[in-house]
């Protein structure tokens, strides 16, 4: 993992957490079928970060240039609470995301991996690249994962927020704890 100076201090201010879907959530691969049915590959780890991060109090959002029921039903299976798809134009959507939480862009990490994603990396407080990003996006992160997209670059990224806020420390202690804790036990991953 590489980090800026600044990273864990931004990392303290995050409230909304935006994904991109393809490489960022999924490898970037796209399986499509002889009659057009597309399918696409998340990764479980990812998928459990989530979970713990809304756990937690973070909202989560995506942002995507394509339109799948594939992201429809895993967002949807991980309770993600914005989804924007079809969106050729990101700018317009995280201004739409800024406005439905009331969040300023230090409040608000986003996970890239393309330079269609710079319009609005550029904008937000926590800037998180996966590990095979392209190199305009690196070069402009506050955190370049070690694992690359859809193989949990994204549980990477929520695991430095939720440390940085110290919040990583109440995941553990829930699967640590002999007595039951009374909370949610949400598995879903
Ligand atoms: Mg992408």
């Amino acid at each position: 993992m590489k980090i800026s100076v600044d990273a864990f201090e931004r990392a303290c201010k995050v409230e909304l957490i935006i994904f991109d879907v393809d490489g960022v959530l999924t490898d970037g691969k796209i399986y499509m079928g002889i009659d057009g049915e597309v399918l696409k590959a998340f990764n479980c780890h990812d998928g459990f970060g989530i979970t713990n991060a809304r756990k937690l109090g973070l909202k989560t959002a995506i942002i995507t240039g394509r339109n799948s029921p594939c992201t429809a039903n895993r967002a949807r299976e991980m309770k993600i609470d914005a989804v924007k798809q079809g969106q050729m134009n990101k700018r317009n959507a995280y201004k739409e995301l800024k406005a439905e939480f009331n969040l300023t862009d230090e409040q608000i990490a986003y996970v890239a991996d393309d330079v269609i994603d710079l319009p609005v990396f550029v904008q937000v407080g926590f800037r998180a690249a996966v590990g095979d990003a392209a190199e305009e996006v690196k070069e402009r992160a506050h955190l370049v994962t070690v694992n690359i997209g859809g193989n949990g670059a994204v549980r990477e990224v929520l695991e430095f927020i939720l440390k940085a806020q110290g919040k990583w420390d109440q995941v553990i202690r829930q699967y640590t704890t002999v007595e039951d804790l009374g909370g949610d036990y949400d598995l879903m991953q």
